[in-house]
């Protein structure tokens, strides 16, 4: 009986691996293998995997490689961009997302801030921060709006600010990530008949509790501003609470 029910379970985690990765095979970027298994961005690695192998192979950077860059091309690497391909660097890097699950993320970033980033994402795996998804904001056409109505948390995108069609965005040149924005909106002041992105003022009101809310009490903030990002969460003419720079 007890072989049976072990062989059960083998069966079902054996399953499980096959069908996680399976499914990560439909949107590919780059891909880690670990242990002789394949996982590309977006795709859940199991816990066992993990506590045999540890997280090192999780956490990389490295120059745009050209299947990347190709993707952004005409995306967020758009017309006109005048930052090189050169001074952005492709990180893999692991988040949990709110079941608690290890997920494979994927950003671009400037080269300058890419230790960083790299360092700050694996503190806030460390912490168990839950990020709902990381993908290329290429996967949106490099439309931020989409992007952020997905709750998808990434960096470079080569777009104008928000709200402004003149001045260049911090996300232009790959020093800005934004972190769960569905959950974590911006808006200027007043905001009565401003535009709020990604919509709707669900979101607004920062006196109640929800899931993926950035504030100054908890670690996504504190592990940012510890590497010495600002957060657009404490600005005064306009808040911008999923938004750190550097
Ligand atoms: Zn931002």
């Amino acid at each position: 009986m007890a072989l049976k029910v072990r062989g059960l379970f083998g069966t079902i985690f054996v399953l499980s691996l096959l069908l996680s990765v399976a499914a990560c095979r439909q949107t590919v970027t780059q891909e880690v293998v670990e242990g002789g298994e394949i996982f590309y961005p977006g795709c859940v690695v199991p816990d066992e995997i993990l506590e045999r192998d540890g997280i090192d192979s999780f956490f990389v950077c490295m120059e745009i490689p050209d299947s990347v860059f190709s993707f952004m091309k005409g995306r967020s690497y758009k017309e006109g961009c005048t930052v090189s391909r050169n001074d952005l660097r492709y990180l893999i890097v692991l988040h949990r997302n709110l079941e608690g699950q290890a997920v494979v993320g994927e950003l671009v970033v400037n080269k300058k801030i890419s230790a960083d980033i790299l360092e700050i994402m694996r503190e806030l795996y460390e912490a168990s921060y839950p990020i709902e998804q990381m993908r290329l904001v290429d996967y949106y056409e490099g439309n931020d709006e989409q992007s952020m109505a997905a709750n998808n948390s990434s960096a470079f995108n080569w777009r104008t600010q928000t709200g402004s069609s003149a001045k260049i965005s911090k996300h232009a040149t790959g020093m800005a990530i934004d972190i769960n924005p569905l959950y974590n909106p911006y808006y200027r002041f007043p905001y009565v008949n401003e535009t709020v992105s990604p919509g709707g003022d669900l979101y607004m009101d920062r006196m109640w509790e929800f899931p993926f809310k950035i504030d100054e009490d908890e670690d996504c903030y504190r592990i940012f501003t510890e590497h010495g990002f600002k957060w657009g969460g404490s600005w005064n003419s306009l808040r911008d609470y999923q938004h750190f720079e550097k």
